[in-house]
């Protein structure tokens, strides 16, 4: 696998496109007109993007019907900032509200 499917997502912004629920603009930090858009749900959530990596090496793969859903195979950088990002500021906190037996605020 090359390296660059398994560098961490680190050095990358990560911004939801409003209206969107699962789509989100990922943008380099160091190369801020880099961005690409991110859509989660796609191939059963595996999601799918715009750069070139994903659109090389992994989307062909998706659309033969292959899934490796549990790990991040077919996961470049940008989605894997996206889905961190949603479960960070969302999922986690949501759920940490839940069990805690109030919301937030
Ligand atoms: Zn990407």
């Amino acid at each position: 696998m090359p390296k660059s499917h398994t560098r961490l997502s680190r050095g990358l912004s990560v911004f939801p496109i409003a209206g969107e629920g699962l789509c989100f603009t990922v943008r380099s930090r160091s190369r801020p007109r880099l961005e690409h858009r991110v859509e989660l749900e796609a191939y059963d959530f595996n999601a799918k993007c715009g750069c070139e990596s994903f659109e090389f090496h992994m989307e062909g793969k998706l659309k033969r019907g292959e899934r490796d859903s549990i790990g991040d195979r077919y996961r470049c950088p940008h989605i894997r900032a996206a889905r961190n990002w949603l479960l960070d500021r969302r999922l986690l906190p949501q759920i940490a509200g839940i069990t805690n037996g109030k919301e937030k605020r």
